[in-house]
C-alpha cells in the first residue's frame, strides 16, 4: 500500500505556500504563489486553488489542511476578514477547495496549525499536552491535548497575544489596550521604542541589536516585555496545565537574549507542583505548510490503522 500523504497550505501576508507531506513530515513537493493586498474574494480563492493544484499528481492524498491568520470560522471554513487582505470578507475557503479537488479540507488559525505541527513533528512530540506561543509580528497561541487541537468554539480560541498585561495600557492592533503583544512582539517592541525615543525601528533584529549594544531604553522595554510575557504564560499554565510550553516564531532567533530569563520568571511564578513537571523550551520553527498538513494527520491518520 502506498503511504498516506497530506497537503498543507499556509496563507501568509505576501504569499500562499503549499507543500505535499508524508507522515514523517518530509516535504515531497511544494508550490508558492505571491499575493498582493488588493485581492477580491474570487481572485484570492483562485490563487489558493492555483497553489494547490500542481501538488495533486499523487493518488494517495488524504486531505488538505489550510492555515491563515483569523478571524475565521473553523466549522464552516470561512475566513471572516483579514488584516493582510482588507477587501476580503466572508471567504468560503473550505467549501471552494473541497468542491474543486474532492478531498477532505480542514481549516484553522495559523498559530493553531503551528501548535499542531510542533506536537506532531517537533522535538516535543512526546508531550501529552503542549501550549505553543508564536512570537513574531504579534503573539499567537495554540494548545494541543493528546494529539488533538483545542481551538475553542468555531476556532478562535487561545488568542494568548490579546490577554491583558497592563489594564488600560498601550493600544494594540486589535483595538483594545494593554494586550501582552503590545509589550512583547516585533510590533510591540517597535511601538514602545518609538514612544520612548521617537526613533522608529524596522524589525525585531534591530531592537535586539540595541539591547546587545546596551541601549538603556531597549533594555528597559525588553525587561518589561519579558515580565508581561511571563505573567501571561503563568496565567495560561494555571488554566491549562500543559506538559510543555514551547516558543516558536521569528523572535526566537534572539532566544539567547531573553529565553533563560523568561523561563526563570515563568517558573518562579507557578505552583511548585506544576513547576516540577513542566518543560519549557524553544521549538524548531517548522514550516507553516507542515503545520497545516498536520490538520489532515490529526483527523484519523495517526498511528497504525
Ligand atoms: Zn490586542
Amino acid at each position: 500500500m502506498k503511504e498516506d500523504l497530506a497537503i498543507g497550505v499556509d496563507i501568509g501576508g505576501g504569499s500562499v505556500k503549499a507543500g505535499l507531506f508524508n507522515r514523517l513530515g518530509e516535504e515531497l513537493d511544494k508550490s508558492v504563489l505571491q499575493t498582493s493586498g488588493e485581492l477580491s474574494n474570487a481572485r484570492f480563492l483562485e490563487i489558493v486553488q492555483n497553489t494547490i493544484s500542481p501538488l495533486l499528481k499523487e493518488k494517495n492524498i488524504r486531505g488538505i489542511g489550510i492555515g491563515s491568520p483569523g478571524p475565521l470560522d473553523s466549522e464552516t471554513g470561512y475566513l471572516l476578514s483579514s488584516a493582510n487582505f482588507p477587501l476580503l470578507k466572508n471567504v468560503p475557503i473550505s467549501k471552494t477547495v473541497r468542491d474543486r479537488f474532492s478531498l477532505p479540507v480542514y481549516y484553522e488559525n495559523d498559530a493553531n496549525c503551528a501548535a499542531l505541527g510542533e506536537s506532531y513533528f517537533g522535538e516535543s512530540k512526546s508531550y501529552e499536552s503542549l501550549l505553543v506561543l508564536t512570537l513574531g509580528t504579534g503573539i499567537g497561541g495554540g494548545f494541543v491535548d493528546k494529539g488533538k487541537l483545542f481551538s475553542g468554539y468555531k476556532g478562535n480560541g487561545i488568542e494568548i497575544g490579546h490577554m491583558t498585561s497592563v489594564i488600560d495600557g498601550a493600544i494594540c492592533g486589535c483595538g483594545q489596550k494593554g494586550c501582552v503583544e503590545s509589550y512583547f512582539s516585533t510590533r510591540g517592541f517597535i511601538n514602545r521604542y518609538a514612544e520612548k525615543t521617537n526613533n522608529r525601528l524596522t524589525n525585531a533584529a534591530d531592537f535586539f541589536d540595541l539591547v546587545k549594544a546596551g541601549d538603556k531604553d531597549a533594555k528597559e522595554i525588553l525587561r518589561f516585555g519579558i515580565l508581561c510575557l511571563a505573567e501571561t504564560v503563568r496565567n495560561a499554565i494555571h488554566l491549562l496545565n500543559p506538559e510543555g510550553v514551547v516558543f516558536v516564531g521569528g523572535i526566537t532567533e534572539s532566544w539567547d537574549q531573553f529565553g533563560e530569563d523568561l523561563s526563570h520568571k515563568i517558573r518562579a511564578r507557578i505552583f511548585p507542583v506544576l513547576n516540577e513537571r513542566l518543560k519549557i523550551k524553544r521549538g524548531k520553527n517548522l514550516a507553516g505548510s507542515l503545520g497545516a498538513a498536520s490538520l489532515v494527520f490529526s483527523h484519523g491518520m495517526r498511528g497504525p490503522e
